[in-house]
């Protein structure tokens, strides 16, 4: 089967491998109809996720069609249609029980599918820990409305649920990727007084603006300003850092008022500075981390429901036989792209 795979440092190529087998009696094999292209993937072709093996096949969102499963699966059967989850966890471990699923003790636990493990930029991809790591696509839901559901959207929906976010409150949302985007719509669920977006590219910006006309948006260099003109208490309620640009951090906190919640979804390329003698008296709340991929039945039932749309996120469509245009489409920004959606067989 065709398999894209990382061969080296700054090399991913489309290679024809085994298909996969089923290794445990928990594992699922998962015929790929539709994956995308994430800004981890890239992280792993440029060598910065040491975990991340040569070898192995990349891509972590996906969805497909069960072909087989192992005597212990019971939520999925060959045939169902499926998303996949980017973090693989077991259900059982301390972390598991209590909704940290990011934090899963397995050997397997956290992001392996297509980082240590082969992942689901191929034909077909083997999942284990099925039972948690798939979930049943409702019949009325397709499969691009269902892409995202185990990555991007996972993690602005975590985002939003960790965030305290309530009526009164002015949201600030830094960065308007498509990490940026799944968050907004997830903050949009809380119906929060008003939505602040601070975003620096005009494309995205008039994506922003031609989606979700209701939300105010601003840019980096007058985000600060914005934010005070806007907000009923000298700051941004809640700020969701998903920039992760060199300043974005320091950005995310000035604009945060007094108490204010500050959640970094950001991942960075360097060490953040935390000054804490600038920030003191502010009594800023700061959460940060990894997604705990655990709610795609709750989001699946929301993009049943009309709730969540992230279909406008997909802007190019490639066959997985030009899965080497993709990416070079996405990695370079061309062409307005947001994201792509890449057709299995
Ligand atoms: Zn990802
Ligand atoms: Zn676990």
């Amino acid at each position: 089967m065709l398999a894209y795979t990382y061969i080296e440092h700054g090399r991913f190529g489309l290679l024809d491998k085994p298909k996969p087998e089923l290794k445990d009696s928990r594992d699922a094999i998962v015929r790929m109809t539709l994956g995308s292209i994430c800004t981890s993937d890239l992280h792993i072709k440029h060598g910065s996720v040491p975990r991340a093996v040569p070898g192995i096949t990349v891509g972590h969102e996906m969805v497909g069609v069960v072909e087989q499963v192992g005597s212990r699966v019971t939520s999925v059967k060959p045939g169902d249609r499926v998303t996949v989850n980017v973090e693989t966890f077991c259900g059982e471990c301390f972390f598991c029980q209590h909704g940290y699923v990011n934090n899963c003790t397995d050997v397997n636990g956290g992001w392996a599918l297509g980082c240590r493990i082969d992942g689901g930029q191929a034909e077909y991809v083997r999942v284990p820990y099925a039972d948690r790591g798939l979930n049943r696509i409702p019949d009325s839901v397709s499969d691009e409305q269902a892409l995202f559901v185990g990555d991007v959207l996972a993690t602005g929906f975590w985002a939003a649920r960790i965030s305290e976010i309530s009526g009164d409150d002015t949201v600030l949302v830094i960065g308007a990727g498509p990490t940026g985007i799944c968050t907004l719509l997830c903050v949009m669920l809380k119906k929060p007084k008003r939505i602040i977006v601070c975003e620096k590219s005009s494309e995205r910006i008039r994506f922003i603006r031609e989606h979700y006309p209701d939300v105010l948006v601003t840019e980096p260099e007058e985000c600060k300003e914005f934010v005070l003109r806007n907000s009923d208490h000298g700051g941004a309620d809640v700020v969701l850092e998903v920039a992760g640009a060199g300043d974005t951090f320091r950005l995310a906190w000035e604009c945060a008022r007094p108490n204010a919640v500050v959640t970094v979804v950001a991942l960075y390329d360097n060490p953040q500075i935390l000054p804490l003698p600038d920030m003191y008296g502010k009594n800023l709340t700061f959460k940060t981390g990894g997604v705990d991929g655990c709610d795609c039945a709750e989001i699946l039932r929301l993009i049943e429901a009309g709730k969540i749309d992230t279909t406008p996120l997909i802007t190019h469509r490639f066959p997985l036989t030009k899965i080497e245009e993709a990416y070079r489409v996405f990695e370079n920004r061309l062409d307005g792209v947001i994201k792509v959606a890449i057709a299995g067989k």
